[in-house]
């Protein structure tokens, strides 16, 4: 039996929204500091870096790179919540929003 090997950095992150600690490929998560873009950690909370996260002092950065995370969570959260109350919940409700 053949077999494939290769070579792999990974860089654990953890979720600072569910405390989940997971591992990425360093390639990958390198390419979402430079470009910013969104990825997840594996329970479906949406991650990014800021798009400088690379540069300045790596504490300051974390607790950026958190307080953002948080953020974003939360405003999904909020956004979610909008969403909810402008629902007709009872049928009453429903029949005050045919009649409007
Ligand atoms: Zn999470």
């Amino acid at each position: 039996m053949d077999a494939l090997i290769y070579n792999l950095k990974l860089e654990p992150l953890t979720c600072p929204t569910c405390g989940a600690t997971f591992a990425v490929a360093q390639a990958l998560l390198d390419q979402r500091r430079r470009d910013g873009r969104r990825f997840c950690c594996p329970a479906g909370h949406r991650l990014y870096f800021p798009p400088n996260a690379a540069a300045g002092n790596p504490t300051e950065v974390r607790q950026l790179k958190r307080r953002l995370v948080r953020a974003l969570h939360d405003a999904e959260q909020a956004e979610a919540h909008a969403q909810d109350l402008q629902r007709p919940h009872t049928e009453a409700e429903e029949h005050t929003a045919k009649a409007r």
